[in-house]
């Protein structure tokens, strides 16, 4: 088991927030194992951070399907690593405003941001408690947990749930040693907001609103789970953190 001990599992990790976090990870020497749906952006990543001598692994992986997480576990178990970080960044939104939204999307979002995201979690707590070793779970909630919008109410009610899946997990696994935050990105460049954004009377208004005066990008993100998953963090569980220049601080608009 030595070999892998210390690895960090990345769901979504292929895209946007995910691979700018296995980038910063891997560049600051941490073995990052990146789990996500879509081999092709999968290789895509691995092949573009090669090219910065940044290495990472890649795993196939659908979250919003309990067998494929057992499979995936079983698998690292076999091939001898244990894990020690993972940051389950793995999300998506289907829009519909509250009159209309189908009870199919409801559960598409829900089985991939929340049952997703909390059965990850399971599975990497077991192989921990199974070989009495410490880690650390970073989650990726969203603004919309702190506050509604309207036309995204599965995603924003996933996101509450992320919310308090963080803080449930955080106090059940204390005592074991298993740390369990959140991060809450606001407005991110990424391909989920990459259409919204090329909008330039949203754009403009997005970035007015927001105190810091920019979009965020993933590297802002990054930065604050590399924090999360490291030992800088020892005695910080249970948070969620807005990662968002500012925007649930207050309203810009009253200035
Ligand atoms: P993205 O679309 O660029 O990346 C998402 C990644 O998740 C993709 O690589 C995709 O293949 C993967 N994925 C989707 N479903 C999956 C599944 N079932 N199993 C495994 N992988 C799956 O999106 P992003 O903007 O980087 O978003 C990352 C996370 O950040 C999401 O949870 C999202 O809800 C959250 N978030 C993003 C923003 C933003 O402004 N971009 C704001 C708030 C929250």
């Amino acid at each position: 088991m030595a070999e892998g001990i210390g690895q960090v599992i990345v769901t979504g990790g292929a895209s946007g927030i995910g691979a700018g976090v296995c980038e910063l990870l891997a560049a600051r020497g941490q073995k990052v194992i990146v789990a996500d749906r879509n081999r092709e952006i999968s290789a895509e990543l691995i092949e573009s951070l090669a090219s910065k001598g940044i290495n990472v692994s890649a795993r196939r992986l659908d979250v919003s399907d309990p067998e494929a997480i057992t499979q995936f576990y079983s698998s690292l178990l076999a091939d001898g690593i244990l894990a020690t970080g993972l940051v389950n960044c793995a999300g998506i939104n289907v829009r519909a405003g509250a009159l209309d939204f189908k009870p199919s999307d409801w559960q598409k979002v829900m089985d991939v941001n929340l049952r997703g995201t909390a059965l990850m979690a399971q599975g990497f707590a077991k192989a921990l408690i199974r070989e009495g070793r410490t880690g650390a779970i970073v989650n990726v909630a969203s603004m919309l947990a702190h506050y509604g919008a309207p036309n995204l109410i599965s995603y924003s009610a996933s996101k509450g749930g992320v919310a308090m899946v963080t803080r449930s997990l955080a106090v059940e696994w204390a005592s074991s040693g298993i740390r369990v935050n959140a991060v809450s990105p606001g407005y991110i460049q990424t391909s989920l907001t990459a259409k919204i954004f090329s909008i330039e009377s949203y754009r403009h208004t997005i970035v007015r609103r927001t105190p810091l005066g920019r979009l965020g990008n993933p590297e802002d993100l990054a930065r604050v789970v590399a924090f999360l998953i490291s030992e800088d963090s020892r005695f910080v569980t249970g948070q969620i953190i807005p990662v968002d220049g500012g925007i649930t601080a207050g309203d810009t608009a009253l200035g």
